[in-house]
């Protein structure tokens, strides 16, 4: 009898912790881990045998390696407001990088779009943005603002790394352009004082972000980790200069000094993960934000062209994730995704709703991953820049691409298949299938914005 009732205890003990795991199947957390103008070739899962980045390189061989993953535009601000809304940027008229004026009410992601942020909040998500922000300098476009609950970071488009740079109290003071690369960083809304190197602080403010998640909230969290490593200046300190003192060229060697303290804070996140025990529930993406530049020392082998162009080097990026829960490991995935994508993927994961007035342009990458479903992500993607009139279309494997001007200049067609150089353009060889392309472009085109706040650099709010 005895053994009858323990045996009974043991079952519903049983049923019961079962149904709790079933009930409390926790939503993913999600990581994107973003550098700044870190070129196609200038990571060891696209070859490069110069800059070693094991961690990062972890997160592909553990996850997937994207070989077509782009960005939604060739520099930073744009190619980050649609990253971080989950849509083509040119649908509310980010065409360009913001002028870094505070007061000025329009230069930043508008009010009337929703961040990735803004959407996982309402299903329970707690969202930090560590590093760089350049979606608006102006109070109203603040990340706590815009759906953050955490900020540790700079809100301009470029920073100085070292702590005795950082001289100017607050954007607000800045009076000279450029001087925004001097400002103090920001917790939250608070001034705060550097004590290391800058990739070294935002690490382990990411790390201290996880910390509170996994041992005070226990709630799903999203973090943006948003390195402005390897953007100029090119500053690095002698620990990560002492890895590359073969290599000569003095931009080079502190670029690829630059991407190896990204690389050291990368395994330090992937620790972070491991030692709470929520490594295998978390997602996490590895890209850049826009293609090497290449005068700047970077290296986009193979690709055409570097950072603000619409050939593949611009837009296409160093591209990886991992989720191990859910992806088996070593996957090489070479159909067309975009960091557009990102947003669609940890909505539709988080049971987040979509505003259908704001609906996304990228798609969940999962399915498309675990094989559920066959075919590509996308039929078409879209490039402009509207300053320029420059245009470009993926298809399957050709690109159409015009670097400025379409209409006057007319455009190039090349198959990626054989010539990922863009080095032949086809486009007298495939006229019909060429404008049937151009055609797609124009329809997309005719969806998009004018530009609606004036460009850095072209503004003078400084001379004010
Ligand atoms: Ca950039």
């Amino acid at each position: 009898m005895k053994y009858h009732i323990h045996t009974s205890i043991k079952l519903s003990v049983l049923i019961l912790s079962s149904a709790i795991l079933l009930l409390g199947e926790k939503k993913p957390n999600l990581i994107v881990i973003m550098t700044d103008d870190q070129g196609y070739h200038d990571v060891g899962f696209n070859g490069s045998k110069e800059i070693p980045t094991p961690y990062i390189d972890s997160i592909a061989a553990n996850g997937v390696k994207f070989t077509d993953g782009y960005v939604s535009f060739p520099v930073c601000g744009p190619s980050r407001a649609g990253f971080i809304t989950g849509r083509y940027q040119d649908r509310f008229g980010f065409t360009t990088n913001p002028t870094q004026d505070p007061n000025n009410e329009t230069a930043g992601l508008p009010l009337t779009e929703d961040t990735m942020a803004d959407v996982l909040k309402k299903v329970g998500y707690k969202s930090a943005i560590v590093g760089k922000w350049h979606l608006g300098t102006h109070p109203k476009f603040h990340p706590l603002k815009r759906g953050f609950d955490y900020f540790y970071g700079f809100l301009s488009g470029g920073h100085n790394y070292m702590p005795e740079m950082l001289t100017v109290e607050d954007i607000t003071k800045v009076s000279k352009r450029w001087q925004w690369y001097s400002t103090k960083l920001r917790e939250n809304h608070k001034a705060v004082e550097l004590e290391k190197y800058l990739t070294e602080a935002l690490t382990d403010a990411a790390i201290d972000f996880i910390d509170k998640q996994k041992n005070e909230n226990d709630s799903p969290f999203m973090l943006f980790l948003s390195y402005n490593a390897p953007h100029t200046p090119f500053q690095a300190t002698k620990k990560y200069l002492d890895r590359f003192e073969h290599v000569e060229n003095w931009g080079r060697k502190r670029y690829c000094a630059m991407i190896s303290a990204v690389d050291d804070g990368v395994g330090k996140v992937l620790e972070k993960l491991e030692n709470e025990n929520i490594k295998d529930n978390t997602i996490i993406f590895f890209l850049s934000d826009n293609g090497g530049p290449v005068k700047h020392a970077s290296n986009n082998f193979p690709l055409r062209g570097a950072k603000g162009d619409l050939y593949e080097g611009g837009t296409r990026v160093p591209f990886a994730m991992q989720w191990p829960e859910k992806i088996s490991g070593g996957i090489v995935y070479s159909n067309p995704v975009i960091s557009l994508d990102i947003m669609a993927t940890i909505a539709e994961l988080a049971g987040a709703s979509i505003d259908s007035e704001k609906a996304l342009d990228g798609v969940n990458l999962i399915p498309f991953l675990t094989g559920e479903k066959k075919g590509k992500p996308h039929e078409y993607l879209f490039w402009r820049k509207w300053e320029q009139n420059a245009m470009a279309v993926r298809h399957q494997d050709k690109k159409i691409v015009a670097p400025k001007q379409w209409e006057k200049n007319g455009c190039e067609l090349y198959s990626l298949k054989e010539d990922i150089k863009e080095a032949n353009n086809i486009i007298l060889k495939e006229s019909p299938y060429s404008n049937k392309l151009i055609k797609h472009w124009e329809n997309w085109n005719a969806q998009m914005k004018d530009r609606v706040f004036p460009t850095l650099g072209n503004d003078d709010w400084w001379e004010r």
